[in-house]
């Protein structure tokens, strides 16, 4: 069962996405080292550390990794700066991922770059209007993918990232739980095929993992036909039925490193490719289409929130301050309730399966 179409969700998603105007990376050379160099003293003078997501730019990626900061998925960016003894946290990234640092470290300062870099899926599930939908469901429990604002969070039973969906769906299917889950709905129907849950999906996706076409990986398959697919679950059902490897952005860069084909598709934000070429040296990644013949494609295999963050407003907001990240202590306290959830049901997992 499906929830209707939010058409002004998607409206709302169209307008970002008509007014963001792609990151032109118009420094030089000479310029990008003389902004590191700043960047490094900065988070230096702020008691600060870099944590960057996999799809942000590798300019971004490798000074995290210099400086000893972190690049991961959502959740664990988050565990890090739990652990990390910095007074603030830097989050390269999307606003959802500041957002959950805040929740998991009310303690410490968290800055972005920019708080304009927001996502399609948390855009698309507005906390009221989920509310809503959640109350008229009472019997249900339930489960919000990590890409949500603090509110639905603070509305949820359960959050997931896409690497334990599967696991903490099927653990509720089990005890024959029905569940309400969003937003994003291809994640969904994929968690809902492999597990036979009973659940109602919101509908809400993921602008980039959407526009991948499987008829243009099958022709590129033809061209190539010892490549394999790696897919990420928010792609449409089409595309992850061709896939080799599903899975989340650090299973599938396990899966480019443990895969015995040489060239990989890779259907997910070709952010990822920084971190697949040091887990996999001499291997060649290639994008999976996203625009069929004669379309033009919207994001391109890269999503546009995340090429928001660049050197020099990482730079600026280290300097200045602002663009920090603050979440109301109530909505805070809800919140962290389903994220606790999680951590201990991961834990365990990983203790279960001699992690
Ligand atoms: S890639 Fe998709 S899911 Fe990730 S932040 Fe961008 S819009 Fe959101």
């Amino acid at each position: 069962m499906n929830q209707p179409v939010d058409h002004a969700a998607q409206r709302l998603v169209q307008q970002h996405l008509d007014h963001l105007h792609e990151v032109q990376d118009t420094l030089s050379p000479a310029e990008k080292q003389a902004l590191r160099a700043r960047i490094k003293d900065l988070l230096v003078r702020e008691d600060a550390v870099l944590v960057a997501h996999y799809y942000t730019d590798p300019e971004l990626q490798s000074l995290a990794e210099e400086t000893g900061g972190c690049v991961s998925d959502s959740l664990e960016m988050a565990r890090f700066g739990n652990a990390h003894p910095a007074r603030t946290l830097v989050v390269a990234g999307v606003k959802f991922m500041g957002e959950t640092a805040k929740i998991l470290n009310p303690e410490k300062r968290v800055l972005m770059p920019t708080l304009e870099a927001t996502c399609s899926l948390d855009l698309g599930c507005p906390a009221d209007t989920f509310t809503a939908f959640c109350d008229q469901h009472p019997d249900h429990t339930v489960v919000v993918y990590a890409n949500t604002s603090a509110a639905v969070k603070a509305r949820a039973d359960w959050v997931v990232t896409s690497s334990i969906a599967v696991d903490v769906v099927d653990h509720l299917a089990g005890l024959g739980e029905k569940v309400i889950w969003a937003p994003d709905k291809y994640l969904g129907g994929y968690v809902q095929k492999v597990t036979g849950a009973d659940m109602i999906l919101w509908d809400s996706s993921c602008i980039v993992h959407e526009e991948f076409k499987s008829r243009g990986i099958l022709d590129l398959k033809k061209q190539f036909p010892d490549a394999a697919v790696l897919v990420h679950p928010e792609s449409p059902a089409s595309v992850v039925e061709i896939a080799d490897a599903v899975g989340s952005t650090s299973q599938l860069i396990a899966a480019a490193r443990d895969l015995p084909n040489e060239r990989l598709i890779v259907a997910t934000d070709r952010g990822i490719f920084y971190k697949m070429q040091q887990a996999a040296p001499g291997k060649i990644f290639m994008e999976a289409p996203t625009a069929g013949n004669g379309a033009t494609c919207r994001s391109c295999a890269h999503c546009p929130w995340m090429a928001m963050n660049a050197l020099d407003n990482l730079a600026h907001v280290l300097e200045h301050g602002g663009e920090e990240i603050f979440v109301d202590e109530d909505v805070r306290v809800k919140a962290m309730v389903p994220l606790q959830r999680m951590l201990d049901f991961s834990a365990e997992l990983k203790r279960a399966r001699g992690g």
